[in-house]
């Protein structure tokens, strides 16, 4: 994929993500209520307007110093652990976008794996600990087996986002060891956990995205170009 599409995709993904995030605030706010102190859906819009501000700050340049000025910007944030965790998963993207990898299934799995390595030196959180990672290391393993399967980058995306609202919802019945929530023990079950929610819906938003900006003709198995 040309560099200019790849650069006009991620836009695409961003904005996305905002839309989903924004249209979902009351229920993160609610979910985050329910072990702890309800303003998960705010601290979202906040990191959401941190990424707008990145896009508005970009003079031309490509995919990888606009991920770069997400990660940046989100890392400066005040909106609890959310801002370090998603500007490290971004400071993991753009890594692998600084090493070349595209908009296309292999690509995404290398920077969403890089993403995940580099928040793994920021948590120790494991899937099964209601954190997002519940719903960031089953969208990388569904990257992986898109790319291993000789998906196009639509079809990896929707499995991502398949396999993190999966993985998002069946922290419903886990019980919290991170955060203020890991004090409720038991009482954590019963909502999902807000940041495995907001990151399975900005990859929901990744994956629209992607799908209504690219049709059949250039979205082949791998559109690397
Ligand atoms: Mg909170």
């Amino acid at each position: 994929m040309a560099q200019d599409k790849s650069y006009q995709a991620w836009l695409d993904m961003l904005n996305a993500a905002q839309a989903q995030i924004a249209d979902n605030e009351e229920q993160l706010g609610a979910l985050d209520a329910h072990a702890g102190d309800g303003d998960h859906g705010a601290s979202m819009n906040r990191a959401m307007g941190a990424v707008q501000e990145a896009i508005a700050g970009m003079q031309g340049e490509g995919v990888e110093e606009l991920l770069k000025k997400v990660s940046g910007n989100l890392l400066r944030i005040d909106a609890g652990a959310i801002g370090p965790l998603l500007g490290t998963l971004f400071r993991g993207l753009a890594k692998g976008a600084a090493e070349g990898k595209g908009l296309n299934a292999g690509g995404l799995a290398d920077m969403f794996r890089a993403g995940l390595d580099a928040l793994r030196g920021q948590t120790k959180a494991q899937p099964g600990d209601k954190t997002l990672m519940d719903a960031l290391v089953p969208a990388v393993e569904a990257m992986e087996g898109a790319a291993a399967s000789g998906a196009n980058a639509r079809s990896t995306l929707a499995q991502a986002a398949d396999a993190a609202a999966a993985g998002a919802a069946a922290t419903t019945d886990q019980v919290a060891k991170y955060g203020r929530a890991r004090n409720l023990g038991e009482q954590s079950k019963g909502a999902a956990d807000p940041g495995a929610t907001s990151l399975s819906l900005m990859l929901r938003g990744f994956a629209d995205a992607v799908r209504d900006l690219l049709d059949d003709d250039d979205d082949p198995e791998t559109p690397n170009a």
